[in-house]
């Protein structure tokens, strides 16, 4: 039988590439959409139930695979954030006053139902979000519920780290759209582990998760009020960060809101704890096992089609193997299969919105203009929705506004180093600090390079990897204060005197 294939393909290795001929004709492999609906509307989720917005205004979100409306959601003005932190608030004691092993079981029921429903929230973010379904059923769904576990364990053990540590109060939380169950679990779980209750705010763009985590809230039988959902533009956001009953506010996003958010918080007694943006380094060593770091380089930058705040969008080579390792990169490239967010096979789906293919487009040409090199996969792109092309730039300069910006898409650049230090120094050379990444056999190397890298995470010979016990976050313009891990239970604790900073 493997004969006769054999003999019937043209299995041939001309510039090392590998073809089946017609053998193997491509397959599509759809998710069906038949065991979960849409609701053609929604309002906030506000002290334990779904409400009609005050302001009486919806908006769209849509498909960007498709641009085909999904649902009318709710745009909650300054009386709809009022409500939801009063609700918010009155929760706050009781929620507070619970023992840790009782709030410990909310979260276990949490985390298990998230997993019965997974197919369900794995389908539902691709529709909204636009990223493959492997993605949202291997990654998304899995390690948010891996953080309603973690933290579920930490509730009942608080003590043992943080003596004497008590809740903050009410919590304002803002997210991004890049991966919207994902991140509302990261600020979800371990405020309600320590004890506070939660405003919180999903991107205008992809809310359908987070609206429907609060109907496995409600199955789980939270009490009303601990956790409140409002959707809405950046006007809500502002209003949400602005308003005078929060302890804390936890935000993730941009630079340049986290900015604003930071002003808007002086001079209040108001926690901040801030996860922004990034242009993260892919050291590459001549010694590093090679096909493995050209694995760990795709998956760095073309996973959840780059809209990742840790992305390695700086490769960084040493000289000696820059040739080979970028020859390498392209014919890997070739083989990323981009299209139907839903079918089983994609590896890239769908840029997110038609604002972000713009900042791509228009940094990409700035690449071209400034005199880097542009290589783009030789893929088909489906005729509607929002699609951009894995890229690699190569002679690409550290002045360059690709190798400066985060572009926040499948847009790698190239860049090299002949010396350990010149390694650091160029990958230092950002305003950033969030990741980094070292490919090397030698551990010695990783342990010198890990010391002098200014990231909050430094994965080696890996990369993105993600664990609800590893401390997340970064440095300078990347933010601060972090999330995950014993760490990130501190920014949700007011620890006594002696005990800060923790
Ligand atoms: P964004 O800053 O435009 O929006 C993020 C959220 O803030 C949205 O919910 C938005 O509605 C809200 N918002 C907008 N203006 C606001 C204001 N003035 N006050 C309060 N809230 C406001 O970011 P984005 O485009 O949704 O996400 C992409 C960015 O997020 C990238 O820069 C990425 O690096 C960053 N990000 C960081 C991390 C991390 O952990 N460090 C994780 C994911 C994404």
């Amino acid at each position: 039988m493997v004969k006769n294939v054999e003999s019937r393909s043209t299995v041939k290795a001309s510039k090392g590439q590998l073809s089946f001929g017609k053998v193997w004709p491509y397959e599509k492999a759809p998710e069906s959409t038949d065991h979960f609906t849409i609701a053609d509307r929604y309002g906030l989720f506000i002290d334990g139930e779904f409400v009609a917005p005050k302001s009486k205004e919806y908006f769209a979100t849509s498909n960007p695979a498709t641009e085909q409306p999904l649902a009318e959601i709710a745009h909650a003005n300054d009386a709809d954030v009022a409500l939801a932190v009063q609700a918010a608030k009155r929760a706050a004691p009781a929620w507070r006053a619970l023992s840790g092993e009782d709030r410990a079981r909310y979260l276990y029921r949490i985390a298990r139902i998230l997993l019965e429903r997974s197919r369900e929230f794995a389908c539902l973010e691709t529709l909204d979000n636009g990223k493959p379904i492997r993605e949202t059923r291997d990654v998304d769904v899995p390690l948010a519920a891996q953080h309603f576990f973690y933290h579920a364990g930490w509730a009942d053990k608080l003590d043992l780290v943080y003596p004497g540590a008590t809740a903050l109060g009410v919590v304002g939380q803002v997210i991004p759209w890049n991966f919207p169950l994902l991140m509302a679990a990261w600020k979800i779980a371990p405020a309600l582990a320590t004890g506070n209750t939660v405003v919180l705010k999903p991107a205008e763009s992809s809310p359908l998760s987070a609206l429907r985590l609060c109907e496995v809230f409600q199955a789980a039988g939270l009490p009303r009020g601990v956790v409140n959902v409002i959707t809405g533009d950046g006007r809500t956001g502002a209003a949400l960060v602005q308003h005078k009953d929060l302890n804390k506010v936890a935000f993730t996003g941009s630079t340049e809101v986290g900015k604003q958010i930071q002003r808007s918080v002086a001079g209040r007694n108001v926690e901040l704890t801030l996860e922004l943006g990034g242009k993260a380094a892919h050291v590459v060593f001549e010694d590093a096992a090679m096909d493995q770091a050209i694995e760990g380089v795709v998956r760095g930058i073309f996973f959840n089609q780059g809209h990742v705040c840790c992305a390695g969008s700086r490769l960084l080579v040493q000289e000696s193997v820059h040739d080979l390792f970028v020859e390498k990169l392209l014919l890997r490239m070739q083989r990323i299969r981009v299209g139907d967010p839903m079918d089983k096979n994609t590896d890239m789906g769908a840029i997110h919105s038609k604002e972000q293919l713009t900042r791509i487009c228009e940094l990409v040409s700035a690449g071209e203009r400034e005199g880097a090199t542009l290589h783009q996969a030789d893929c088909q792109l489906p005729s509607k929705g929002y699609w951009f092309r894995p890229s690699v730039f190569t002679n690409v300069a550290l002045s360059h506004r690709i190798a400066r910006e985060e572009i926040f898409g499948p847009v790698l650049t190239v860049m090299t180093f002949r010396t350990p230090e010149e390694a650091v120094e160029k990958a230092n050379n950002t305003s950033y600090g969030l990741s980094a990444g070292i490919w090397t056999d030698k551990g010695a190397r990783i342990l010198w390079l890990a010391e002098r890298l200014r990231a909050g995470v430094v994965w080696n010979n890996t990369f993105n990897r993600f664990d609800p016990a590893a401390p997340f976050g970064g440095f300078q313009e990347s933010g601060f204060g972090r999330e995950g891990g014993r760490q990130g239970l501190r920014a949700y604790l007011k620890v006594p005197f002696a005990l800060s900073p923790g």
